[in-house]
Parts: C-alpha cells; sequence; structure tokens
C-alpha cells in the first residue's frame, strides 16, 4: 500500500486533500493522528510538515510527497520528481529595503541577508560571485531588515502583499516553485504500477483545470466558420439536431478563451450556448 505525505497544515494542506479527493481518495484527517488511512485508493495519509516531506520520502518513510518544490530544492534529497500539480505557485526573490539604491547584483556584496533557503540562497551567490553572508531564519523573514538583523532578505514571494508590508522590495526571482508529487526512488514494482494509476488520475483532473465545455446550436452554414474559433480535444463535436438546417456542436475551450470565443461565435449565428463545468478529461 503507498504510503503519502502531505502537509499536516498549512498553505498546502487544503489544496492537496481537494485533489486527493478529486482524485476518488478521501481519508478523515484533522484528527491530530500522524497517519490518515484513506478509501477510495489504497493509499495511507502521512501527515507531517512541510519541510520534513522531502527527507521521508527519500528515505522511503512515505513512497510519494505532496510538497512545494522549493522544499524540495532546498533539501537537497535525492528523489523523483513525478508530476507538477499546479497548486501553491510561489517564488524565492531576493528583495531589500525601499529607499536602498540598488545596482544590480553587487549590491549584495558584503551585506548580511536573512532567509529559511540558505542552500538555494548560497548556490545562488555562489554562481554569480556575490560574497554575501547569510542568516538563517526559520520564521518572519521578512521583518528582518526593519528590526536590524540583516540588510536584504530572499524569502518566498507569492503577491507581493507581504515585502510593500514590510517595507521592501524585489529585485531578483531566483527560483520558481509550485506543488509537486515526489516519489522515493526505489519504488517497488508493485508499489510503481499504483503511482502509475495515482498519477493517471491526477493528470487528468489538472488539465480539466481552467477548461470549460460548451454545447451550442449553430445554423449549419456556419459550420466552417465555428470550425476557425473552436478549439476541441481533437476537434470539436458535430451533432444533427431534426431541423436539418442546424447542428449542436461541443467543444472543449480553455477558459481564458472563453468569452472571446463565445462572442465570435455569437457573431457568426450560434444560439442556445451552455458552459459546463470540466471534471476531468481521461486521455
Ligand atoms: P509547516 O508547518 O508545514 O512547516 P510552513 O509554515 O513551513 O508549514 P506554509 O506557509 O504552509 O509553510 O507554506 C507551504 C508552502 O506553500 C511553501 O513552501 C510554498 O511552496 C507554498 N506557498 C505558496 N505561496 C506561498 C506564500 N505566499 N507564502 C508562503 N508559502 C507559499
Ligand atoms: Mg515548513
Amino acid at each position: 500500500m503507498l504510503r503519502i505525505a502531505i502537509q499536516a497544515k498549512g498553505r498546502l494542506n487544503e489544496k492537496t486533500i481537494a485533489l486527493l479527493a478529486d482524485a476518488g481518495i478521501s481519508a478523515s484527517v484533522g484528527s491530530r493522528s500522524l497517519i490518515a488511512h484513506a478509501k477510495g485508493f489504497p493509499v495511507d495519509l502521512l501527515l507531517l510538515r512541510d519541510d520534513d516531506i522531502p527527507q521521508a520520502v527519500a528515505m522511503g518513510t512515505a513512497d510519494l510527497g505532496i510538497v512545494g518544490l522549493n522544499e524540495v530544492v532546498e533539501k537537497g534529497v535525492d528523489v523523483t520528481r513525478v508530476m507538477d500539480l499546479g497548486f501553491g505557485a510561489c517564488r524565492i526573490s531576493l528583495a531589500i529595503p525601499r529607499e536602498a539604491v540598488y545596482n544590480g547584483l553587487e549590491w549584495f556584496n558584503g551585506k548580511r541577508i536573512a532567509t529559511s533557503y540558505p542552500a538555494i540562497l548560497s548556490k545562488f551567490l555562489r554562481e554569480n560571485n556575490i560574497n554575501a553572508e547569510i542568516h538563517t531564519i526559520t520564521g518572519s523573514v521578512e521583518i528582518a531588515p526593519a528590526v536590524g538583523m540583516a540588510d536584504a532578505i530572499f524569502d518566498i514571494v507569492s503577491s507581493g502583499g507581504t515585502l510593500i508590508q514590510n517595507g521592501l522590495v524585489e529585485v531578483k526571482s531566483v527560483i520558481e516553485s509550485q506543488a509537486v508529487l515526489i516519489a522515493t526512488p526505489n519504488l517497488s514494482e508493485e508499489k510503481r504500477e499504483e503511482l502509475d494509476k495515482l498519477s493517471f488520475r491526477f493528470r487528468s483532473i489538472i488539465d480539466s483545470r481552467g477548461m470549460k465545455y460548451v454545447l451550442m446550436n449553430l445554423p449549419k452554414s456556419s459550420l466552417d466558420e465555428a470550425l476557425k474559433v473552436l478549439p476541441g480535444m481533437k476537434s470539436p463535436t458535430i451533432l444533427h439536431l431534426a431541423d436539418p438546417d442546424w447542428l449542436s456542436i461541443h467543444a472543449v475551450i480553455p477558459e481564458a478563451q472563453l468569452w472571446d470565443r463565445i462572442e465570435r461565435l455569437k457573431a457568426i449565428g450560434a444560439e442556445d450556448i451552455l458552459v459546463l463545468m470540466l471534471e476531468n478529461i481521461v486521455k
């Protein structure tokens, strides 16, 4: 039976549980226990702090893990990166006080930088020939410059709001991160098969996110025009209606293009347009 390490609580917890639930795996987590047995798929969930997930997977304490790529890279452990999961997006960036005069990366020479990601930072500084002092702190990195503990920080940024609140500006993004599925390097044949099933489910869920299923009635005479507007998995589905002058068209459209496509379809006579949620795309 596969054991998956997930964050016990924090920013990744809810979306991880939601992804598992969409994949048909439900577990009664929320209790204080470390392990939860799941229903719907033969897995156990190991509830950990995110910092401990890469190592738990590298050691084989858990077969799989769902954790931010930032933690995986920082810990530098030997795990297989199975797939990106499309949530928990952030970057780790260098930020300096707003009033500082920034002249490029050289600005950091001789400076003290506070971070919870010393490994990623020291590699970056080395590669860029910058000589700075790294101060490793585990929480509230963003207040370090204001209290005189550091001249700059290297920390997680998503919207940038926290930086602004603390009088800092981002000057260099070093790595982009999101939640990833990782696996222990030596999975048994049997567990590998289970992982394939699980990643197949995850893939179909992730692929369907941001996509809409659209149905409409279209005058037959507009079909050629409509085909230019519509994407689709392969191509749109065309069904005949009882009225020989009309067709029913079904297509899968990325959410970002939805309104543009609908306006163009309406302009060529599409009517009765239905937009539906897509739950899974199984390829
Ligand atoms: P734990 O108690 O498990 O150690 P934590 O406090 O270290 O939790 P969280 O703040 O819950 O960590 O963040 C978990 C992960 O969420 C980060 O490592 C990162 O991959 C991702 N993340 C996405 N956006 C942000 C953000 N704005 N701030 C912090 N982390 C973010
Ligand atoms: Mg943590």
